[in-house]
């Protein structure tokens, strides 16, 4: 058994509660490997901003669990000699799917972790969702918890379908499983491909596909019946365009990709969405950088080469969501 708090990270309480005042939100980043984790820190020590470093199942199987709680036990030293004298980071589980993945998390360092139980029925949500907070809270780990369904592919979550949370089951949920923060689903949705064309409309002149806006309504409600309760919006990526042309114009092929536009996730930011997820836009980037290298310089075979403008590009997006859209920096002085 390892505690997190000897690893030098936080959970989730403090850093909610002071977004939830501040009207500002905290950035959970997914990281697989070390160029996005140097590049995650970079960007939270240089902006000091409370950062949440996310593991999915995906990077668990690619990565290797244990290797990605070292890394991030080493994100917190890197963040130190960056100058970031009290970092806040927390490490979380991203859409964990059973008690067992939560606890052996919990029993390993993490500080925070995700119980996804929202393809289940209620009942058995419930039920789930409250094993993993009585485990959790022993050691002060905070538990995320999910209601209502959000469609997409996110490594091997897939929903063919979204649900947006009903308002009226969040009290009792809540309550009955003691859960630190929610999910919810309000028109979110999972990868680069957040919307179907015929979902959208299309800019006149630009010829782009504008996505539906989110449901800020079922939020409304949300938020009225549980007020100052932290919620989170995962499948938060707003797919930018400038990275699917350089990768779109450099031999790849990611037609009519669109994702969240910011503006509306800045209007999230400020409300009790204290969690925004983001993902695909890092993968967007990264896979934009290297394009460019292997399109420009095909005789390039050193990784650190193509590898490294890709963790730049990864750090001036990380900084671009931190400052302009989630309003999350200087935030952890
Ligand atoms: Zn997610």
């Amino acid at each position: 058994m390892v505690s997190y708090k000897e690893l030098g990270l936080v959970n989730t309480k403090d850093m909610f509660a002071k977004a939830i005042k501040g009207g500002y939100a905290i950035p959970a980043f997914n990281f697989n490997n070390m160029e996005q984790l140097q590049a995650i820190i970079k960007a939270a020590a240089e902006t000091k901003s409370p950062v949440i470093l996310q593991v999915s199942k995906g990077a668990r199987n690619y990565a290797n669990q244990t290797l990605l709680r070292y890394m991030a036990q080493g994100a917190v030293e890197y963040a130190k000699e960056l100058g970031w004298e009290k970092p806040q980071i927390c490490l979380h589980l991203d859409h964990g799917d059973s008690f067992e993945i939560c606890k052996s998390c919990v029993d390993f360092g993490f500080s925070s972790v995700m119980i996804d139980g929202s393809s289940l029925p209620y009942e058995e949500n419930i039920a789930l969702t409250k094993k993993v907070v009585e485990y959790a809270h022993q050691y002060d780990v905070t538990v995320e918890a999910e209601l209502g369904v959000l469609a997409g592919v996110e490594d091997e979550v897939v929903a063919e379908e979204s649900h947006y949370t009903k308002p009226e089951e969040v009290i009792d949920f809540a309550t009955r499983t003691g859960c630190d923060s929610l999910a919810i689903s309000i028109g979110t949705s999972h990868g680069a491909y957040k919307f179907k064309p015929e979902q959208c409309t299309r800019d006149p002149k630009t010829g782009r596909l504008v996505p539906p806006p989110l449901a800020f309504d079922v939020l409304d409600a949300v938020m009225e019946k549980l007020p100052g309760f932290p919620i989170v919006l995962h499948g938060s990526s707003s797919v930018p365009q400038e990275y699917v042309d350089i990768i779109n114009a450099n031999g790849g092929k990611l037609p009519d990709a669109v994702g969240i536009p910011e503006e509306q996730l800045r209007k999230a930011a400020k409300s009790a969405v204290c969690k925004i997820n983001i993902d695909s836009d890092s993968r967007l980037a990264f896979t934009a950088a290297v394009r460019k290298v292997f399109a420009e310089k095909p005789g390039e075979f050193d990784p650190r080469k193509y590898c490294g403008p890709a963790r730049d590009l990864m750090e001036e997006l990380y900084k671009h969501k931190i400052i302009n859209v989630l309003g999350s920096d200087h935030k952890a002085e």
